[in-house]
């Protein structure tokens, strides 16, 4: 295999290595690409990322024979230039540029060196050739200070320093004020630091500066910083970087002379406008580096920011006629938007890189659609080139980019939108003060389930402790609400209703806002800017609803998610959890009664009061959904969590029950659990509390009817039982649910279908899943728990080791972020395996967080499922990620 490809000057390769990225990297390759359709690519070659992997591992040395295939490289520029390499005082001398240049693009990796070849004599050559002796000192010194800083390590801003003190020493501001002697002098100066510094003296001979160069790109795929870079994008280490050496071409001849970025479409917006900036008379990075400010590209951009310094299409119009070309060419060549460098030198157009361009989410969407309209590419590509993660950024009011934004701290993105209203400090005083009308930001330390409705109450959500999968989290993104947490410079003083923020003193009542996007957190209120669902959103969903095959439903428990599901497109109720309604402050009282009642006999009495309540939340949920299918699942967290905490709880209870205070206390102590997650909960509640259930089954059922009767359409109850492990548990409970059923059927006098079904979340059950299918007409994956007790890990305190897992590579992602595909998404495929050899139709659907996560919906479609289901605002992510997994 070759260890170098040659590009450009005529270069052509059959070997299809030449323009392989695994082979020669995401820029080499695409420099062959771009010389090979006859774009003006100054010539050069690459070095294979083989090459890089070798010398690392032969001890930081280049491999015997690259040499050799070093100077055949050179030879071809040399050629194709006409210009000199190493050789002194013999007309144009060739200067070239060394580039790293990995698979994908690598911010850690070595910056470029440009101007390499020039000595003290072939600067000479340089300034006679040229005619231009500024130009070429200039080069010099910029090439000094670049390799000294790249190749040599030493401290650039010692360089910058002295350049500061040159500039000074003249009474000039810009580097392009300097003249040749202040430039020749900088030259001196520089070599001076290197000796100081390094003790060496600067590399004169163009080859030993050639070889360095190349060790040095080669060397950064060792370092930390691109191991960092790596570690965080799972980039693996055995890929290696390429190395481009190529003829420099020169933006720092004068005013003909040009460098600049652009990209095909405006990356932010998604715009079809050519998007870039430029400057005259500048050389590689001083467009990015902030020295002068840029130039706009085009004439329409110039005058929209009311720019004074001409725009490229104005000042040079031939030049930029050019680029556009180019610009059309790229697009269609590549059918997707670039994002590019070039060079003008003394009027001449020269292309030195590629690539598909980073857009945001917005100019994603905008793109595809635009593209197929176009006649560029397909739907199905368009489905893929949007990432459905990406569209959770356009479901959410934004903030306005232009508002000024006051950052006190920052915490974890931990559920997106931007939300602004007054700091509250508990739930209660969240839903009072949003009765009366305000809009308010729940702040607290972290968040339990007693908090739920100051959550809803809320705008968004706030938390000092807890990270993306804390209860906050969890709940916030459940219910679409913008949160932050783990902000741990938030203190919170409960006792004098104040808080601290960084060094910003707080009280409650103050205005804030939070963007879930980013985690900032700022003071008072900053605008924002509604989502757009119609439009590329709409054409874009159309599309992916054509190509998927799973159906995508919803976890939803309230009317309002029901309908903003529905909204974003839902096909039904995945999850409808009941101990929410339960936790409601006008609930709760009666909830605890049942659960401290002494017999069936008390729990019947206070179970009585919640019937029509819970027959109402029904009522109200079939109605939104009416027509689609609706999975409600029976009672399922540990009684634990309904006790009574506090004193005044008791005294009320004490109360409203007329039981003795010391009474009730003593029942709560009893029931006090060790391990709740494990204990008193699920389907064992309507195992030994049977009339629990049946209260449910009753108020699903008459509210059924009820719904079937006023509106004509179907509604279709799928009753769901949590945490089976065994048949017979299903069995009686289904049994339960069936004779309810029946008994409400004959007192209303009519009848519907409905299925019983069960939860999967128990390793025994997927494992007796053929047996248990005998009782259930679906199975729903409650992957939340499946992992929780397949890892044995508790999804409350992973937080505390989960990271170090991660970052040690255990399990490649937080497992409740994205579903454990080798472990238990080997219990789900094993229990779909059994539950369909048992029963054909069994119906087969996921509603843990992972149905709502693109590579857990990937998995999904792998094993057959027949839905996901994902809280509301994750709905539109998976009908995007359903359809990219079935094409
Ligand atoms: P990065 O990967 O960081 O973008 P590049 O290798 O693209 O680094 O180089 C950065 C800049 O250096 C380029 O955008 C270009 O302006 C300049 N440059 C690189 N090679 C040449 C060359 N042969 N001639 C002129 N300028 C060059
Ligand atoms: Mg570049
Ligand atoms: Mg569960």
């Amino acid at each position: 295999n070759k260890t170098v490809y040659t590009f450009g000057g005529g270069a052509v390769h059959q070997d299809p290595r030449a323009k392989d990225k695994t082979v020669t990297g995401g820029k080499g390759a695409n420099l062959a690409e771009m010389a090979g359709i006859g774009l003006p690519v100054p010539p050069g070659f690459t070095i294979t990322t083989e090459e890089c992997l070798a010398y690392n591992a032969g001890g930081q040395t280049l491999q015997p024979g690259l040499a050799e295939e070093i100077r055949s490289g050179i030879a071809h520029i040399e050629q194709a230039t006409g210009c000199r390499f190493g050789v002194p005082r013999s007309g144009v001398p060739l200067l070239v540029s060394v580039r790293s240049g990995a698979r994908v693009s690598m911010p850690g990796m070595m910056d470029t060196v440009l101007n390499l070849g020039l000595d003290e004599r072939a600067v000479e050559s340089l300034a006679q050739s040229s005619g231009d002796d500024r130009f070429a000192w200039d080069s010099y010194r910029r090439f000094i200070q670049m390799y000294a800083d790249v190749v040599m390590g030493i401290d650039h801003g010692l360089f910058e320093e002295a350049l500061e003190i040159a500039k000074e020493d003249q009474g000039v501001l810009l580097d392009t004020e300097l003249g040749v002697t202040d430039l020749k002098a900088l030259t001196q100066r520089y070599k001076a630091i290197v000796r100081e510094e390094s003790g060496r003296e600067f590399p004169d001979d163009p080859w030993d500066q050639l070889h360095g160069a190349i060790a040095a790109v080669f060397d950064s795929w060792e370092s930390d910083r691109a191991k960092v870079y790596r570690r965080l994008n799972d980039i693996p280490g055995d890929w290696g970087t390429a190395v481009n050496v190529q003829a420099m071409v020169f933006g720092n001849m004068g005013e003909t002379s040009a460098t600049g970025v652009a990209f095909t479409r405006d990356p932010s917006t998604g715009e079809r406008a050519y998007y870039g900036e430029w400057l005259v008379n500048a050389q590689g990075e001083d467009v990015v580096a902030g020295i002068r400010t840029p130039q706009y590209l085009t004439k329409t951009a110039r005058e929209r920011a009311g720019a004074s310094a001409p725009s490229m299409e104005e000042a040079m119009p031939e030049a930029y006629a050019e680029l556009a070309r180019v610009f059309d060419l790229l697009e269609r060549h590549y059918r997707d938007m670039q994002d590019i460098e070039f060079t003008v030198q003394q009027g001449k157009l020269w292309m030195l890189q590629t690539r598909s361009g980073k857009r945001t989410a917005k100019a994603a969407l905008k793109m595809a659609v635009d593209m197929v309209d176009e006649g560029l590419i397909d739907e199905k590509t368009a489905i893929l080139r949007v990432d459905p993660m990406a569209l959770d950024q356009l479901l959410h009011p934004t903030l306005d980019p232009n508002a000024p934004r006051d950052v006190m701290t920052r915490g974890l993105p931990a559920s997106p939108g931007a939300a602004s209203g007054k700091a509250v400090l508990d739930a209660d005083t969240a839903e009072a003060w949003r009765a009366r009308g305000e809009k308010v930001i729940l702040v607290r330390v972290e968040t339990s389930p007693e908090d739920i409705h100051g959550m809803h109450a809320a705008q968004g959500v706030l938390t000092a402790r807890g990270g993306m999968t804390s209860h906050a989290a969890v709940v916030a993104r459940g219910m679409g609400r913008p949160c932050v947490s783990g902000a741990s410079a938030v203190s919170i003083d409960l006792a004098n209703r104040k808080l601290r923020i960084g060094s910003r003193e707080l009280v409650e009542g103050d205005t804030l806002t939070i963007d879930g996007a980013t985690g900032e957190v700022m003071a008072g209120e900053v605008s924002t800017i509604e989502p757009e669902l119609a439009g590329d959103f709409g054409t874009l969903m159309e599309w992916a609803d054509r190509h998927r095959r799973m159906k995508v439903r919803t976890n939803a428990e309230t009317p309002t998610d029901c309908r903003m599901a529905r909204q974003f497109g839902a096909e039904g109720i995945g999850l409808c959890r009941t101990e929410h309604m339960f936790f409601d402050a006008d609930r709760i009282s009666a909830v605890r009664q049942m659960i401290l009642a002494d017999d069936e006999a008390g729990r019947r009495r206070a179970l009585a009061k919640l019937l029509p309540e819970q027959r109402a939340d029904f009522t109200a949920i079939f109605r939104s959904m009416a027509g689609l299918p609706c999975t409600i699942r029976l009672l399922d967290p540990p009684l634990h969590e309904f006790l009574p905490q506090e004193e005044h709880d008791f005294a009320e209870l004490a109360e409203a029950s007329g039981i003795g205070i010391d009474h009730l206390k003593r029942r709560a102590e009893e029931l006090h659990e060790f391990n709740p997650m494990l204990g008193h909960r699920g389907c064992r509640l309507g195992i030994t509390f049977p009339e629990i259930y049946e209260m449910q089954a009753r108020a699903i059922f008459e509210a059924a009817c009820e719904v079937a009767e006023a509106s004509g359409e179907a509604v279709v109850p799928e009753v769901m039982i949590p945490l089976v492990a065994t048949k017979k548990e299903l069995a009686i409970l289904k049994a339960l649910v069936d004779a309810t059923a029946a008994e409400v059927f004959a007192e209303k006098g009519r009848t519907l279908d409905y299925t019983v079904g069960t939860m999967i979340e128990l390793p025994r059950a997927a494992l007796m899943a053929g047996e248990i299918a005998e009782e259930a007409k679906f199975f729903s994956f409650g992957t939340n728990d499946l992992t929780q007790t397949t890892l044995g890990v508790s999804r409350d305190d992973a937080g505390r080791f989960l990271e170090v897992y991660v970052a040690k590579g255990i399990y490649p992602r937080d497992p409740f972020v994205s579903l454990d595909i080798d472990g238990v998404g080997e219990l789900v495929r094993l229990a779909a395996e059994r539950g369909r050899a048992t029963r054909a139709d069994l119906k087969l659907g996921i509603c843990g967080e992972h149905g709502g996560d693109p590579a857990s919906i990937a998995f999904c479609e792998a094993v057959g499922l027949d839905y996901v289901s994902a809280s509301p605002y994750r709905v539109p992510i998976a009908r995007l990620a359903a359809a990219q997994a079935a094409l």
